[in-house]
């Protein structure tokens, strides 16, 4: 099927919507993306002919439930080439990945030992790992940046050591949409012995990973970035990971056996998914990735990266206008600042115009005090964008530069 952005646009409800009476041009898909008539469609069907608890009871629609639940399950282990179903674990997204992992892994940390964090990380990614530290009194050692953007891989390496235990680190920047070398991480902490979670929250709707070549420990990922519902995610984790980690919440569903002495605890995945979970949000993830993979990530790469080229080649023929993340490896993220305005002006009047862009510190603050900076301007665009919405953005943000200087 060849790729027809305006025939894909039709799947998308709130794309035919204005902002201010414009047409609404949405480029803040690094936080959420828009999500398409299937997956709506989805959860509507849920709720409306088979809603019911998942695995435990005997009637027809907790059947069709639990069955619709386990073959989204099984859906995200092939799409993301995951080689047992088990080792795909439902979450409420890639915050509660990490802190899973970071919590079970109290267990294995002592006083002195060191854990590896990039300076390109969401908050969400800094945090988890800085409350483990403080339990454990490892120690927190961070990949930097070079002006561009990228890591410094030779100092990733001189940081490294038999004493790192875990590296973590993002597939692709949100704030910058640079994208890392995750492979050479991955390879380097294994010879040192170290295990490795990767951050896929920005990754997911660009790219089509491959765990199992990746060798990676833990790969977390949100749904709503690749046009699934929010409050649903997975964590991979490899099956020796998982059966060595200790379960994270007690409750319902996550037990083998209950009494006052003793409780044992399920098998996996359930080990890791106490209560009743988001099953509407569950199925429609598995719709997502339908939908997407009928459209092929490479036909979504080809036309995000004809997307980023132009908006990079028409942006910086602005004057004073400056890209931050120049690294050669890039998404369709453009994170930017006009010389001597405040970003939050130019989101405000862009908005007045229809356009949605995001503007801030983007949850990534280490990047924001390495250059020096109160945040950005970040305009992420998705497989639904045009050319002509590019062009909108550019003349909003000239028509913003005029009025502010
Ligand atoms: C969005 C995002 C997160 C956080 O995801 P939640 O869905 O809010 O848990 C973490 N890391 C990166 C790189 C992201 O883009």
């Amino acid at each position: 099927m060849a790729f027809n952005v305006q025939e894909i646009r039709k799947d998308f409800p709130i794309l035919q919507r204005e902002v201010n009476g414009k047409p609404l041009v949405y480029l803040d898909n690094a936080a959420t993306s828009q999500k398409p008539q299937q997956v709506i469609d989805c959860i509507v069907d849920y709720y409306s002919n088979y809603n019911a608890n998942i695995h435990r009871g005997v009637h027809t629609l907790s059947q069709e439930a639990t069955d619709a639940y386990e073959a989204a399950r099984k859906k995200i282990q092939q799409h993301f080439n995951i080689t047992k179903p088990h080792e795909v674990i439902f979450t409420s997204g890639t915050t509660h990945g990490i802190n899973l992992v970071a919590n079970g892994f109290t267990k294995f940390l002592s006083k002195g030992d060191e854990v590896i964090v990039s300076a390109l990380e969401h908050h969400s990614n800094i945090v988890p790992w800085q409350m483990l530290c403080e339990r454990t009194g490892a120690i927190l050692k961070v990949i930097p940046i070079e002006e561009n953007g990228e890591l410094i891989l030779s100092e990733y390496e001189k940081i490294l050591s038999e004493k790192t235990k875990l590296v973590f680190v993002n597939h692709i920047s949100n704030a910058l949409g640079i994208i890392n070398p995750i492979k050479e991480i991955i390879d380097k902490a294994h010879k040192n012995g170290a295990a490795v979670l990767v951050d896929g929250a920005q990754a997911c709707s660009h790219i089509k990973s491959n765990l199992q070549a990746l060798d990676v420990d833990f790969y977390v990922t949100s749904a709503h970035k690749m046009c699934g519902p929010t409050g649903v995610g997975i964590l991979y984790g490899k099956e020796e990971w998982l059966n060595k980690l200790p379960p994270y919440q007690g409750g319902g569903e996550m037990i083998d056996e209950v009494t006052f002495e003793k409780t044992t605890y399920a098998g996996l995945p359930h080990k890791f998914e106490a209560g009743t979970p988001n099953i509407a949000g569950g199925i429609a993830f598995g719709a997502a990735i339908d939908y997407l993979n009928s459209i092929g990530f490479d036909a979504i790469e080809s036309h995000e990266n004809n997307l980023l080229a132009y908006a990079t080649e028409q942006l910086t023929a602005i004057e004073g206008l400056k890209i931050y993340g120049t690294g050669v490896a890039k998404t369709s993220v453009i994170s930017f600042n006009i010389e001597g305005i405040h970003p939050y002006d130019i989101g405000t009047i862009v908005d007045k115009l229809g356009i949605a862009v995001r503007t801030g510190h983007h949850c990534a603050q280490p990047i924001m005090d390495f250059y020096k900076i109160p945040g950005t301007v970040r305009a992420s665009f998705a497989f639904y964008n045009t050319k002509e919405e590019v062009d909108a953005l550019v003349s909003a943000v000239n028509k913003a530069k005029t009025m502010l200087t």
